[in-house]
C-alpha cells in the first residue's frame, strides 16, 4: 500500500503520554517506571517484544552486592568504573549507577529473575575484567534472557501496550512546551511530540502523539563488518535525536570486545562472552605463548597475577566460591587493552589459522564449563565443530558497543532537547572512553528507571495533547514511501556494505588522521548516494524497504563517529590514535566531544567539559586521577 499523499488524518494515530522506542532492557523499565508514574505508555520495538540486543547478554549485570566479596562496595564499583572510562565518565552518572545498582538488581530477583546461587543460596557474582571484585549477577551466560523476560512478565502485568514489529523513521517537534530540565540546563528548540513509522508487517504508516519520547533503541554496530550486534543495531535512536537537535556526545569511543569467533566466516563477530574469561579462559598465540602480561599498562600491572600459578590459584578460588589472596589473571584486563594486544599479536604474525588468537578453557572439568557457560559450548560445538572442554576457541576483536550516544541529565535522562529522552545503550557519559562488561546491564536498569520516571513528570506537566504539525507526517510518510516508487535507482545493501567496508578498514581499533580524513570523504560519497536508492517488491516485510532507513541513520552515526575521531588527537580508552598514541590529559583530559546538528544541516563537532566531580567522589579516586 502507497500512502495517498494528502491522506495524512487517515495514519492510524495513537496519543499517550510517553512513547517508548525501543523494548530492550533500558525500554521495558522506562515504561515500567512510567506507567507506574501514572501515564500512559506505548512502548515500540522494530522486532518481536523480548528479542532486542539485551536478551543476547550473557556475562552478568554488575553490582556491589559483596555477596562473594564481602568487601566490595558501591565507592568501589564507582572507582572502577571512572578508572576502565579513564576518566571521562559523568561522573554523577557512575555515582547513581553504582549506588542504585545492587537495589535494581534485588528489584529484579523480587520481581522473580532466578540468579545463579553462591553455596549460602544469595546471588553468586562472577569476576569480569576491569572489576576489582567479583560483581556480575548471572545465570550461567544467559544473564539478558532471564533479565528480559522478568522485566516483560512485569511489563504486561502492568498493562502496558506493546506495539511490535513497529519501526519509528521521524520524530515530529512542536512548539515550545516548556524545558525538559535537560542536560544543557533545559533545552532549547522545538520539543519532540511525537514519532512516526510504519508497522513492518505491512507496511502502513502509524503516528504516536507523545507529551514526551524515550529513545531506548541500544547501538551502532551494524556500521562494521565484524559486529556482535544483530541487524537491529543501525543507530535509530542517535540518529533521530541528532535529526531534532540533540546533542551526542563521545562519539569516537566505540568498544571492539576482544573475542569475537573468526571462524566460520557465516559468524565471524558472534561474541564470545568474557565469562570465558572470567571462569578462567587462557589467551595464546599461535606459539603457545600466554601474552597478556606483555600487555598490561604498567600502573595497574599491579593488579594483575605475576605468575601462571598464581593466575591458577585464583581460578581455582573463584571456581569454588573462596576469597583469596591471589591477583587475578591478566586476562582480566580492560576490553580495550585486551582488544589492542589481539589485534596485535595478529598483525605481528603470531595468529590463529583464521586471524585470531587461541582462547583456552578447555584445561577446566568439562563438566563445570558446561555448567557455567552452556551457550558457549553450544554455540562452538554448532557453529564451528569445536568442543571447548576439549580443545581451544579461535577468538579476535568485534565491534560490540557503543560508548558514545545522546548526551542526557543525570537524574532524569533529558536531552538537550524539550521532551526527548534517552536510556540505555544510546544514551552516552557514563561510561566514558571504555565500558566496563557488566556495565550496561545494570546501567540500562539505573537509567531506564530513572528516564522513565523523569520522562513521566515531564508529560505531567503538560495539559493538552501537543499539537501534531501534518507537514512533518506528510513528509515523513513520503520519505516512507520514496524508495518503492523511485524507479531504477541503487540497492541500499550496496550502498551498507561498503559504509561497513570504510568503517571497518578506516575507523577501526587503530586510527591515523589520514585514515579517517578518506573515510570522511568516503562516507560523503555514499551520504550523497543514499537519496537514490530504490526498492522493489510492495511494503509487507521487505527487508531492504527497511534497510533504506537503518542506512540513512547508520550514515550519519558513522559520520559522527569518523569527525570525533579525528578531532581527538590523543589514545584514550578504546580510541587508539597511531599518529597520536599517548594520552593527553593537559589537551583532552576531562572534555567530551559533542556533535550536533546545525541550522544548514551540516554536523558540528566541538568539545565541552566534564561537569566538575565533587570532592567526597574525587577522592575515592585515590591517585587514579
Ligand atoms: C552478544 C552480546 C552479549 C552481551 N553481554 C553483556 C553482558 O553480559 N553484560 C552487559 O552488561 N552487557 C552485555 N552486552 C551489552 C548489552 O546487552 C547491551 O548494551 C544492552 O542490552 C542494550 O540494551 P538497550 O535496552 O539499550 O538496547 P536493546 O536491548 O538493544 O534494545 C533496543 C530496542 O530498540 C528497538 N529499536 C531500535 N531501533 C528502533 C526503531 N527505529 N524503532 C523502533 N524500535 C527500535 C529494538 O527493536 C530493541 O527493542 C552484550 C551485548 C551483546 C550483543
Amino acid at each position: 500500500m502507497v500512502l495517498a499523499r494528502d491522506a495524512v488524518d487517515q495514519i492510524e494515530t495513537h496519543p499517550v503520554d510517553v512513547l517508548v522506542i525501543g523494548a530492550g532492557g533500558a525500554g521495558i523499565r522506562a515504561a515500567i517506571e512510567a506507567k507506574a508514574a501514572g501515564a500512559s505508555v506505548a512502548l515500540v520495538c522494530k522486532s518481536l517484544f523480548g528479542k532486542a540486543h539485551t536478551v543476547m547478554a550473557e556475562g552478568g549485570v554488575a553490582a556491589a552486592l559483596a555477596h562473594v566479596d564481602p568487601e566490595d562496595r558501591w565507592q568501589t564499583h564507582f572507582r572502577d568504573t571512572m578508572v576502565g572510562g579513564k576518566l571521562l565518565n559523568n561522573p554523577r552518572m557512575a555515582e547513581l549507577h553504582a549506588r542504585e545498582a545492587p537495589d535494581r538488581v534485588r528489584e529484579l530477583e523480587a520481581w522473580g529473575a532466578v540468579f545463579d546461587r553462591t553455596r549460602d543460596g544469595r546471588i553468586l557474582q562472577r569476576p569480569f575484567g576491569g572489576h576489582s571484585h567479583p560483581r556480575l549477577a548471572h545465570v550461567g551466560d544467559r544473564t539478558g534472557l532471564e533479565m528480559i523476560r522478568t522485566l516483560q512478565d512485569r511489563a504486561v502485568a502492568l498493562g502496558i501496550d506493546v506495539y511490535m514489529e513497529c519501526t519509528i523513521t521521524r520524530l515530529i517537534t512542536g512548539g515550545a512546551v516548556g524545558g525538559s530540565g535537560g542536560a544543557r540546563g533545559g533545552g532549547g528548540g522545538p520539543a519532540v511530540v511525537g514519532g512516526f513509522g510504519y508497522w513492518r508487517t505491512t507496511g502502513a504508516p502509524v503516528l504516536f502523539p507523545a507529551k514526551a519520547v524515550v529513545l531506548a533503541t541500544g547501538g551502532i554496530g551494524k556500521a562494521y563488518t565484524v559486529t556482535s550486534n544483530s541487524w537491529e543495531y543501525s543507530g535509530d535512536g542517535h540518529a533521530l535525536a541528532y535529526s531534532v537537535g540533540a546533542d551526542l556526545i563521545d562519539m569516537e569511543f566505540v568498544q571492539f570486545h576482544p573475542t569475537g569467533m573468526v571462524w566460520p566466516p557465516g559468524v565471524r563477530g558472534l561474541l564470545v562472552t568474557e565469562a570465558v574469561r572470567g571462569e578462567g579462559g587462557i589467551l595464546r598465540n599461535k606459539d603457545g605463548k600466554r601474552f597478556m602480561s606483555d600487555y598490561l599498562p604498567e600502573d595497574r600491572r599491579g593488579e594483575y597475577a605475576s605468575t601462571d600459578e598464581e593466575a591458577a590459584k585464583w581460578v581455582t578460588a573463584q571456581s569454588q566460591g573462596r576469597v583469596t589472596d591471589a591477583r587475578r589473571p591478566p586476562e582480566l584486563s580492560t576490553r580495550d587493552n585486551v582488544s589492542r594486544a589481539i589485534y596485535t599479536e595478529v598483525r605481528e604474525g603470531r595468529g590463529s589459522p583464521h586471524g585470531g588468537v587461541f582462547l583456552d578453557i578447555s584445561y577446566l572439568p568439562a563438566e563445570h564449563v558446561r555448567r557455567k557457560l552452556p551457550s558457549m559450548y553450544d554455540q562452538f560445538k554448532e557453529l564451528a565443530d569445536v568442543d571447548i572442554t576439549k580443545g581451544p576457541m579461535e577468538v579476535g576483536p568485534t565491534t560490540h558497543y557503543v560508548m558514545g550516544g545522546v548526551r542526557v541529565d543525570a537524574e532524569t535522562g533529558a536531552s538537550t532537547t524539550p521532551g526527548l529522552f534517552a536510556a540505555g545503550e544510546v544514551a552516552g557519559g557514563m561510561h566514558g572512553a571504555n565500558r566496563l562488561g557488566g556495565n550496561s546491564l545494570s546501567d540500562l536498569l539505573v537509567f531506564g528507571m530513572r528516564t522513565g520516571a523523569g520522562a513521566a513528570a515531564h508529560a505531567a506537566r503538560i495539559e493538552a495533547q501537543p499539537y501534531v504539525d501534518p507537514v512533518q507526517v506528510r513528509d515523513a510518510a513520503r520519505e516512507l514511501a520514496a524508495p518503492l516508487e523511485r524507479e531504477g535507482g541503487e540497492n541500499p545493501y550496496a550502498i551498507q556494505q561498503e559504509l561497513q567496508d570504510v568503517m571497518q578498514r578506516l575507523v577501526g581499533i587503530f586510527r591515523i588522521e589520514t585514515d579517517l580524513q578518506d573515510a570522511i570523504a568516503e562516507l560523503a560519497r555514499l551520504k550523497a548516494r543514499w537519496p537514490g536508492v530504490a526498492i522493489g517488491g510492495g511494503r509487507v516485510f521487505n527487508p531492504g524497504w527497511n534497510l533504506v532507513f537503518e542506512l540513512r541513520n547508520l550514515l550519519v552515526i558513522s559520520e559522527a563517529i569518523t569527525r570525533s575521531a579525528l578531532q581527538r588527537t590523543e589514545s584514550r580508552g578504546a580510541h587508539s590514535r597511531i599518529d597520536h598514541p599517548e594520552t593527553d590529559e593537559a589537551g583532552w583530559g576531562g572534555r567530551n566531544s559533542v556533535v550536533r546538528r546545525t541550522a544548514d544541516g551540516s554536523m558540528e563537532v566541538t568539545t565541552t567539559r566534564l561537569p566538575k566531580m565533587p570532592d567526597e567522589l574525587r577522592v575515592l579516586l585515590g591517585g587514579a586521577h
